[in-house]
């Protein structure tokens, strides 16, 4: 038996000590008949390395011991080569050769089954870039592939040789700390991490700004396997980010409870029209001219929540939702039902203006339900106007511009909120197809303070003149405010000097006084 695996081995000489063939031959000798094979490493006599994939079968008579086997041994070196490539590929990510997320589990999992066998703790940091998607969009790809390369580069060096720095999304990176003594070490090496990426990077030749927002958790302290470690340090990294990002945070019991805060408000806010737990809230637009009301801003409320905070908080949530298009529908609906209301009763046309989020905006059915609706009301285009904001509309310049047209072509009427707040320049506003201009309320707040939001105000104020566009003072708090922009020719106001958001009721009351 062995003389015969030898005979094929004629032209390979071995490069260890170890025959390939043992295993084979003593398989065969402890009666276990069935082909075999094997891969092994030798030297082939022209000195190269190679690699072979021996296969010996038996050839077996009447179920006797084999009469002879069969031996075929075949250099499998280069697909050995393509194998180990599609590994490579299937573990570790192609732009930053580091693990990805698949090898970062595998080496996560090992590290924590380690860990509680031997009752010691090992941390997960998660890391985010906090800003990669401006990079990417106003660089390009390239240099955003560029950016991911020189991260990678950081992270490896920030860490020691028995750590794993992954890649595990887009701009989304994790490091395993397969053993710590305490929660320092994370510490330690999220502040290396933060302070390495706060000197700026060269990219195509332009130093950019890279820095991170992390969130780590520890084991067993804040979970005890690999889905609560990584959920967990990922909640802790939002946490981060919401305290102002290229920070580090830890997962904390509290921050628990305030995640299950958060869900629990998510759930809320999904279902808020569903469960009848919306109003609306009118807030009167007046002129500036003759001190009346022309109309009023829609905005709305959901019961059974803290009313001394801003809606922001919460439109925000249901804009990451789409219960903002079933919110902004009901919104409407119910001005719609207002509007007829004051005309029926109080024999006055008033102006709404709806709040439109951009994500509904680029609904296609948003016209079609404005024209269906008007018609049940038997209320004239005229009678409404949209305000979209500065910033949902720049975002998304051609596409915004198109709906705005169609939508200005019935004769409804498209205010810009928060005017001043977006970064873009004014070229733009010449091209779009609005009536009005709302100046934030941030400007108005600072008119008696300082010298900049007054020429601001002033500046948008003649701009909008100047392009024969309304112009709408917004969070009036102040008669010297009022006093300023009536001074200004400002064509109306809305705030709290006047009247703050109120119920239909009280505003009808309000008109007829
Ligand atoms: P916005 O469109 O800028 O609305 C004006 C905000 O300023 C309202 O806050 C209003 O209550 C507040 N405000 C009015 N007068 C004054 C004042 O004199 N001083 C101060 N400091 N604030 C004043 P609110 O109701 O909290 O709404 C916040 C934002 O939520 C709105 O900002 C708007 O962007 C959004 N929003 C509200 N309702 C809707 C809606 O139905 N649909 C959509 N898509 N967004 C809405
Ligand atoms: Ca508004
Ligand atoms: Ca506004």
């Amino acid at each position: 038996e062995n003389e015969l695996l030898c005979l094929t081995f004629q032209d390979i000489t071995h490069e260890d000590d170890y025959d390939a063939g043992n295993r084979i031959v003593d398989d065969f000798k402890k009666g276990r008949y069935q082909s075999q094979s094997i891969e092994k490493r030798y030297i082939h006599k022209t000195g190269n390395l190679i690699w072979v994939l021996i296969n010996a079968s038996p050839i077996i008579e009447h179920n006797l011991k084999p009469l002879y086997f069969v031996t075929q041994i075949q250099d499998i070196t280069e697909s050995l080569k393509i194998k180990k490539e599609i590994e490579k590929r299937a573990y570790f990510d192609d732009l930053t050769s580091l693990p990805n997320r698949a090898l970062f589990n595998d080496r996560a999992n090992v590290a924590i089954a380690n860990c509680l066998r031997n009752d010691e703790r090992c941390a997960i940091l998660f890391i985010d870039l906090d800003n990669f998607k401006n990079i990417n969009d106003s660089m390009g790809h390239s240099a955003g592939d560029e950016l991911l390369k020189k991260v990678a580069l950081i992270l490896n060096d920030c860490i020691r040789k028995t750590d794993t720095a992954a890649r595990v999304g887009g701009d989304e990176f994790a490091i395993l700390l397969p053993k710590i003594n305490n929660i320092k070490s994370a510490v330690k090496l999220s502040n290396r991490i933060i302070s390495s990426f706060s000197k700026a990077l060269k990219i195509k030749d332009k130093m950019v700004y890279a820095t991170s927002s992390i969130g780590f958790s520890i084991l067993p302290e804040d979970g005890n396997d690999f889905d609560s470690l990584i959920k967990n340090a990922d909640a802790a990294m939002y946490k981060a980010k919401n305290m102002g990002r290229n920070r580090f945070a830890h997962y904390s019991k509290k921050l628990n409870k305030e995640l299950k805060k958060n869900v629990e408000m998510e759930e809320y806010i999904a279902n808020v029209v569903l469960n009848n737990n919306c109003k609306i809230a009118l807030q009167p637009k007046v002129s500036c001219i003759t001190n009346k009301i022309i109309g009023f801003e829609s905005l709305v409320r959901f019961t059974g929540i803290d009313y001394n905070q801003s809606m922001d908080k919460y439109i925000k949530i249901a804009e990451d939702s789409d219960s903002i298009i079933d919110i902004d529908r009901f919104v409407i609906d119910r001005s719609f039902y207002a509007l007829r209301k004051f005309i029926d009763i109080n024999n006055l046309n008033l102006v709404a203006s709806l709040n439109i989020s951009a994500k509904h905006l680029r609904k296609s059915d948003l016209t079609q339900f404005l024209i269906s609706k008007l018609k049940q009301y038997k209320l004239p285009a005229s009678s409404i106007e949209l305000e979209i904001t500065e910033g949902s509309i720049i975002s998304n310049l051609d596409e915004t511009i198109n709906v705005l047209e169609k939508i200005k072509k019935l004769g409804i009427g498209i205010a810009i909120d928060d005017f001043g707040t977006g970064y873009a320049s004014l070229d733009y506003l010449k091209n779009l197809p609005c009536s009005s201009i709302k100046i934030d309320k941030s400007f108005i707040r600072g008119v008696n303070l300082n010298e900049y939001d007054r020429s601001i105000s002033s500046f948008i104020i003649d701009l909008s003149k100047s392009l024969n566009l309304d112009v709408v003072a917004e969070g009036v708090e102040e008669q010297s405010q009022l006093d300023f922009i009536i001074e200004n020719n400002c064509t109306s106001y809305q705030g709290y000097l006047f009247s703050k958001p109120i119920s239909i009721d009280d505003f009808s009351k309000l008109l007829s006084k």
